[in-house]
């Protein structure tokens, strides 16, 4: 699809129109499925190098901007800043945000897949919710909490991670979530996203992007 060419406007436009209106409606897409929920990790060079993880509830692209990049080793807790929602479409965005515009840079799908929001059993086990309307309403009750838990299909990352919401840490950072990998069977201890550096759509480092 062609989505890159207007995306700038069309997020432009799309977040102009949310910030006017205390309750906003999701941006119109052709791109929902019925079934699954996607996620994204866009890998963005703006003013400082960041990672952009989305999660697909409600028809938009709930983001946080994690700036060391997701980790699959689950000692290791990332900092991640809750940014404005995206339209589902710019999942799909790989290229260059113009110059002068905000976020200007270029951008690369560094991973992408499918996810299930998780529960925790009582015996701490974890249940992954695969029909999608329950999914979304597990989705929203987490953010409410300040707590998701999620399992994702990617071909970076995979299997069970949490975001918590840290409550006002560092001070002042209303905004500051944690990305912390669950144990599970893909552990890699020592991951770093900077060891894996290319798009997993077309190979290209963002240093190719131009
Ligand atoms: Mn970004």
């Amino acid at each position: 699809m062609s989505i890159s060419g207007n995306i700038s406007e069309k997020l432009k436009s799309y977040n102009s129109k949310r910030s006017k209106s205390k309750t906003p409606e999701p941006f119109s897409s052709k791109d929902i499925d019925d079934e699954k929920l996607f996620f994204v990790v866009q890998k963005h060079k703006a003013t400082a190098l960041h990672y952009d993880f989305r999660l697909e509830v409600n028809g938009v692209m709930l983001s946080w901007a994690v700036p060391k990049g997701p980790t699959l080793d689950n000692r290791i807790r990332r900092l991640a800043n809750k940014t404005e929602d995206h339209p589902l479409d710019y999942r799909h965005f790989e290229g260059l945000v113009p110059k002068g515009e905000y976020g200007g840079g270029p951008v690369i799908i560094w991973d992408e897949g499918t996810y299930f929001p998780e529960i925790e059993l009582e015996d701490k086990s974890r249940e992954q919710i695969k029909d999608k309307k329950k999914a979304e309403q597990v989705m929203d009750a987490g953010i409410e909490k300040g707590e998701i838990k999620f399992y994702l299909n990617g071909e970076k990352l995979k299997g069970s991670f949490v975001l918590i919401k840290t409550n006002g840490f560092p001070p002042g950072k209303k905004n500051s979530w944690l990305l912390i990998k669950h144990k599970d069977e893909y552990v890699l201890p020592d991951y770093d996203a900077k060891n894996y550096p290319k798009s997993i759509k077309s190979k290209r480092l963002i240093e190719e992007i131009k």
